[in-house]
């Protein structure tokens, strides 16, 4: 199977450059989609677009068990910084967190998969908007979910690349490794008034600081150390000049969590926090945008995306997944059927500490024949199971 994935390289290489010099950001994807779905046309898939907006819903073959491949095609809304010839033509667009080639490999895996006799079907998932929510706060996945996407499917597999692991590795463990995430917005108000005359006001900033302190000490005061959880905060916003106290400013950020009990004790600590503002004369508001669930890999399938690896790659080559509580909303496909996300080592030379979502981040494309066999090869073994 890596042979054959390998003798595609030049179009998987081709495939994520194009993608990766026009990227397209949320559920605004309409060029990637109908590449995708194009592509999946040619290669004899059924195929229906726009589902959950933008997003591509590809099977081939009939009968017999529905294996999902998902890959999500959405990039994010950061400047890119390198300077390799392939660079992103959208200013202020980059796929900075490698979906462009987790987009070209779940392509790569269907042009093999259509050659192939299948005892049953597989159905490849491309969704848009990963990374963030529309502005009813849903996700590509719950948007694809709620149109039907995950109906009649046995089981999910998906990967994610990985660029502080070195090519030829993948991670995959059962179990949590990714968090929960909910976006948070809150305004602290005040009475606003003359710079000079503080004490005719209730100053807004002052109850932000104590807030500050407050929500910071969530984790480290209040939170099981053993439950792992972030509270962060995003930006603050508020004033107009140097010498008036405004009458409000805003404050918004993000939280993570990977139990549920611990994701609704964060709900009350933050009540908790922000009610400094109304002991000191002031008072708040608070909102949640909630995010998908933990992604929480199911045991069987991770064990047969550990075997696949162990045989294509050696087992000394298959590690544990670098737990996160970065988000990930294929835990919202993982909610309509069992299912499990690895991780793809895409480490390249000479760009080791540019992580995830960092605006000189790359991969090593040697990577992206591994993971599409690693696709091609897991679907495979499920079906023939
Ligand atoms: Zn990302
Ligand atoms: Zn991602």
């Amino acid at each position: 199977m890596l042979k054959q994935a390998h003798a595609i390289s030049e179009e998987l290489i081709e495939w994520r450059r194009d993608l990766h010099m026009h990227p397209e950001i949320g559920f605004e994807l309409h060029r990637t989609s109908k590449i995708v779905a194009d592509e999946l046309e040619r290669m004899g898939y059924r195929v229906r677009r726009g589902v959950g907006k933008t997003g591509v819903v590809a099977e081939i073959g009939e009968g017999g068990k529905v294996i999902a491949i998902r890959a999500d095609m959405d990039a994010l809304p950061i400047l890119e910084q390198n300077d390799h010839d392939y660079v992103s033509k959208n200013i202020g667009a980059m796929h900075a967190c490698g979906h462009d080639s987790h987009t070209a490999m779940a392509l790569g895996a269907a042009l093999l998969l259509s050659k192939e006799k299948l005892p049953g079907r597989v159905r490849f998932l491309f969704q848009p908007c990963e990374e963030t929510t529309d502005e009813e706060g849903k996700s590509g996945a719950q948007r694809m979910s709620a149109e039907g996407a995950m109906d009649g499917v046995d089981y999910i597999i998906a990967q994610h690349v990985d660029p502080s692991k070195p090519v030829g590795t993948i991670g995959i463990n059962a179990g949590p490794s990714s968090g929960g995430v909910d976006a948070w917005y809150a305004e602290i108000k005040g009475i606003g008034g003359h710079g000079a005359h503080p004490d005719k006001t209730i100053d807004p900033f002052y109850l932000l600081a104590h807030i500050i302190l407050a929500l910071n000490a969530i984790i480290s005061r209040r939170i099981n150390p053993f439950e792992p959880a972030v509270i962060s905060i995003g930006s603050i916003s508020g004033g107009f000049t140097e010498n008036v106290i405004p009458e409000s400013v805003k404050i918004t950020g993000t939280l993570r969590f990977t139990n549920e009990k611990v994701h609704k004790q964060i709900h009350e600590e933050m009540e908790r926090a922000f009610d400094v503002a109304r002991a000191l004369g002031g008072d708040y508001e608070l909102r949640y945008e909630l995010g998908g669930p933990p992604m929480i890999n199911d045991t069987m399938v991770s064990q047969v995306i550990e075997q696949t690896g162990n045989d294509l790659l050696g087992a000394e080559n298959v590690g544990q997944i670098e737990k996160t509580l970065g988000a990930e909303d294929f835990g919202e496909f993982m909610k309509h059927a069992p299912g499990a996300m690895f991780t793809l080592g895409t480490q390249k030379q000479g760009h080791e500490g540019y992580l995830l979502h960092h605006p000189k981040f790359d991969l090593d494309e040697r990577a992206l024949p591994i993971g599409t066999a690693m696709l091609v090869e897991t679907a495979k073994r499920f079906l023939d199971s």
